[in-house]
């Protein structure tokens, strides 16, 4: 099976950029995907019903996490303060770099199993952790302000999604999530929750929640439907096509839906 983010890849730049402002980051991230590859084999041991047989953590796995969300917090790519959705967010996006650097495609694998499938059960964990490590760092850490650390956090994903009948899908990036791997929640706020159950495919590019603000449902009706731009705001009115390209009359913002 051929993951969607599979092929994903960063610049050899990205690489030293990464190395030289994200030193701690860098130094916990080998020992975290080791320990993530170990747990893969939790998702290879399929059960009579050819499902993955749950979780199998190891000792290796929470330490090395330990020390990763401390990195994280020293290298000041998050505040200490921000909250558990925003953590697991940039734990996210550093796994999917430190991929993109050429590391192990079975670490991204059974990150994506068990934050994206097993959601409550790894939110519980990095609360926990968050807990402990609060002691650890200076409270008042801050997140950076350098653009190359900030360029090096930007998520391969917007949060300017639509639903449609069957997917739903990134307004800027050619991401779609099909039925099957999303769910509609209403606790603890209304958004759509991204698991994989169905395909399994756990694109690490994909947000995993996605808040109502953040994802639009048109309403279609004769024909027509009104969109709003993904970078203004501006309200469209238009036809309705399978696939549609659509141009911001007020900031000339290009963007994709389909239907
Ligand atoms: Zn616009």
């Amino acid at each position: 099976m051929e993951y969607p983010f599979e092929k994903y890849r960063s610049t050899s730049r990205d690489k030293e950029a990464f190395l030289k402002l994200l030193p701690n980051v860098s130094a916990a991230l080998p020992e975290y995907f080791r320990a993530l590859s170990v747990a893969h084999h939790s998702i290879e041991q399929k059960n009579m019903f050819n499902q993955p047989q749950g979780i199998r953590q190891s000792t290796g796995l929470t330490s090395s996490l330990n020390l990763l969300l401390v990195a994280m917090v020293n290298d000041r790519v998050i505040g200490v303060n921000a909250d558990l959705v925003k953590f697991i967010d940039a734990l996210r996006i550093l796994v999917l770099k430190w991929y993109s650097f050429g590391n192990d495609l079975k670490a991204c694998v059974y990150f994506g199993y068990y934050y994206y499938t097993h959601k409550s059960a790894s939110e519980h964990e990095v609360r926990q952790q968050l807990d402990a490590i609060r002691f650890l760092v200076d409270e008042s850490s801050r997140v950076s302000e350098d653009t190359g650390i900030l360029q090096l956090m930007k998520p391969p994903n917007s949060r300017r999604w639509y639903a449609a009948e069957s997917h739903i899908g990134d307004k800027l990036y050619p991401l779609t999530v099909q039925a099957g791997d999303f769910a509609r929640v209403d606790l603890p706020r209304p958004a759509y929750q991204v698991s994989f159950k169905a395909s399994q495919l756990f694109d690490l590019r994909v947000p995993i929640t996605l808040t109502d603000q953040e994802l639009e449902r048109p309403e279609i009706s004769h024909g027509k439907a009104i969109v709003s731009c993904p970078s203004c705001g501006q309200k469209c009115r238009i036809d309705v096509y399978k696939r549609m390209e659509i141009k911001c009359p007020t900031c000339h913002q290009v963007w994709t839906q389909s239907t």
